[in-house]
């Protein structure tokens, strides 16, 4: 997929929207952060971007981001799917709004006639994955008994090593 950019503020004044389904090959970062081999659990990023142009004083963009991201469970040391569902609201301005309130949900952007939104959308994952992922409590089975029969599952530290291997 060609690297998405959009002008921004015409995108929230014509009130456009965008869905797509990101690919991890642009996001370099989010890739360092995620354990990544062949037998982890897929990976499918699907984002919303959503333009407004009067749901807000200024014009805004809204984001919703439905995320499935291959990791390493720290409890177990067993692949997981982390599954991440964000939402978010953007002013589109030059200047930070002068009633702007940093604990309120409500973020804003600067004016770009050519915003990526894959970049946009890694910053938000970024932000939001755990330092330590672990399998919630509805897969809290699936922890045990990765532990009761890890001969049969990939050894986390094998591809530690080949992810090691490659990168040196
Ligand atoms: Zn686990």
């Amino acid at each position: 997929m060609k690297t998405l950019t959009i002008n921004n503020l015409e995108f929230a004044q014509s009130a456009q929207s965008v869905t797509g389904v990101l690919d991890i090959v642009e996001m370099d970062r989010l890739a360092d952060v995620l354990l990544i081999h062949e037998a982890m659990p897929e990976l499918n990023i699907q984002f919303t971007l959503a333009g407004h142009n009067k749901k807000y004083s200024l014009p805004s963009l809204h984001l919703s981001i439905d995320a499935h991201l291959p990791t390493t469970c720290q409890r177990c040391l067993n692949a997981m799917s982390l599954s991440l569902k964000l939402e978010f609201d953007y002013l589109i301005t030059d200047n930070e709004p002068a009633e702007f309130d940093e604990n309120d949900d409500l973020d804003w952007l600067e004016i770009s006639p050519a915003m990526s939104v894959s970049a946009l959308v890694e910053d938000e994952l970024l932000i939001a994955f755990p330092i330590a992922p672990t399998h919630s409590s509805e897969q809290q089975g699936e922890c045990k008994q990765h532990i009761t029969h890890s001969g049969e599952k990939p050894n986390p530290f094998a591809a530690l090593k080949d992810l090691m291997k490659k990168s040196s």
